[in-house]
């Protein structure tokens, strides 16, 4: 759970430590990070820009390689209980017709389970036994000395400033604290053109717990995802299309589908009911560079993922899990070089996981009816180990946990 606390309690805390780290945002990667660093005897302060129950969140897909950090943290347990087991994954052609199911186990299980979990319950699996966060809060200013970042504070309260040794941005795609420390060129968007909303039902089928269902149209994409005691939803388009509202895309979505079951049914109605509000824009974004004297850049901040390949939050807790590694024997003199054997260890990695999200993107989100037909004979042919091929790939040289 994550505990409402003052900044300046946060603050206070810190003051004695070997190194006094401040994380902006209490997502995945900021929550991981600030749970490592507390085993490692640290009182980083954590920061967040939404209210604590503002985070009606989305379904996760998590790979096997989250599973190292999992054990470091110890929670494998409040984690196994909050998710579940994805076991199958079945493939819908355009007009809705089942082109192949693919089993996950044969190819994942020599690495650890990939299992389904809402983004809220994961951040609750990670701090069972509470984690200070300061609400509302945002990172307004930074200015960078030799031996320390001075930071400017704001929360719903005041505007208070704070001497750090190291400033984590884990404050996702969006990183306003990005923006303090890099040019605009340097953090270079990509844009999909595509969007959408996401929704829950209910659990339904208790047999289709461990399925995950997708159908790739012409213009559309249907994302039926379990997670613990429910179901996520996504559904999306070309943002041209989608600018006509939920309701309406559901509509031109069911023209288009000759055959879909009771599931497909339900999935759809939820986000023409308006349950999915929040619109996804898919876009991503690269960093130049994962470090600027003493902040330095995580989890979507660094390389922003698009969902397709569902793996930038297993990437973002990775990479948690190497900065925590490198600032383990790390003190106030040595922290710059930490940060850039961080990045020259995780980089590479999570870039070539983000240009695999991006090729699949471009698979996926096919306008063009000629080529949504060639592409639904082609899948047939496709093996889910070619199309894991790039994450099996991660999972065997997966960094020491
Ligand atoms: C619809 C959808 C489905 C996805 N599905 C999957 C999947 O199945 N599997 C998978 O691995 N990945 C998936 N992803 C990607 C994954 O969610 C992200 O890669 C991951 O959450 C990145 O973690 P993060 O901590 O960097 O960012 P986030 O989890 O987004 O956390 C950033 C936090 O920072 C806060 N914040 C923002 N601005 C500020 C600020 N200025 N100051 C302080 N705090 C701030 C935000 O409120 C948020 O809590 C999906 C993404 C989306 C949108």
């Amino acid at each position: 759970m994550r505990i409402p606390t003052s900044l300046d309690d946060q603050i206070a805390a810190a003051r004695e430590d070997r190194l006094r780290v401040l994380i902006a945002g209490a997502g995945v990667a900021g929550v991981t990070l600030a749970q490592l660093l507390r085993r490692d005897g640290l009182r980083p302060v954590l920061i967040e820009r939404a209210a604590p129950d503002a985070d009606k969140g989305y379904m996760l897909g998590l790979m096997p390689l989250v599973e190292p950090v999992i054990r470091r943290l110890g929670v494998e347990e409040p984690f196994r209980d909050a998710s579940v087991g994805l076991h199958r994954y079945r493939l819908h052609g355009h007009t809705g017709k089942t082109l192949r199911t693919y089993s996950f186990d044969t190819l994942l299980s020599q690495f650890g389970d990939y299992r389904g979990i809402a983004r809220g319950d994961l951040l609750h699996a990670f701090t069972p036994d509470g984690a200070p966060v300061t609400f509302g809060a945002t990172v307004r200013a930074l200015s960078q000395a030799a031996d320390s970042v001075q930071v400017t504070i704001q929360d719903s309260e005041q505007v208070a400033t704070g001497d750090f040794d190291l400033v984590v941005a884990a404050d996702g795609l969006h990183s306003s604290t990005r923006a303090l420390i890099l040019r605009p060129d340097q953090a270079v968007p990509y844009d999909t053109g595509w969007g959408g909303w996401v929704a829950w039902i209910d659990d339904g089928d208790p047999a289709l717990t461990d399925l995950y269902d997708e159908i790739w149209g012409a213009g559309f994409f249907v994302g039926i995802y379990p997670v613990k005691g429910r179901v996520g939803v996504f559904v999306g388009g070309d943002r041209s299309e989608t600018a006509v509202g939920p309701s309406r895309f559901v509509a031109r979505i069911r023209d288009d589908l000759r055959e879909f079951d009771k599931r497909t049914e339900r999935a759809l109605a939820a986000i023409a009911a308006g349950g999915g509000d929040y619109y996804w824009r898919f876009t991503d974004v690269r960093s130049a560079t994962w470090s600027v004297g003493r902040v330095a850049l995580l989890g979507d901040a660094a390389a922003g993922f698009l969902p397709t390949a569902g793996i930038g939050a297993g990437m973002a807790m990775e990479s948690a899990g190497v900065l925590a590694r490198t600032l383990a024997t790390a003190d106030r003199a040595t922290v710059t070089a930490a940060l850039r054997e961080y990045e020259r260890a995780q980089r590479p990695r999570v870039e070539a996981a983000q240009a695999n999200s991006r090729q699949l993107a471009h698979l996926v989100f096919q306008r063009n009816h000629a080529l949504v037909a060639i592409r639904d004979l082609a899948t047939r042919f496709v093996t889910l180990k070619m199309a894991l091929g790039p994450i099996r790939k991660l999972l065997q040289d997966q960094p020491a946990a």
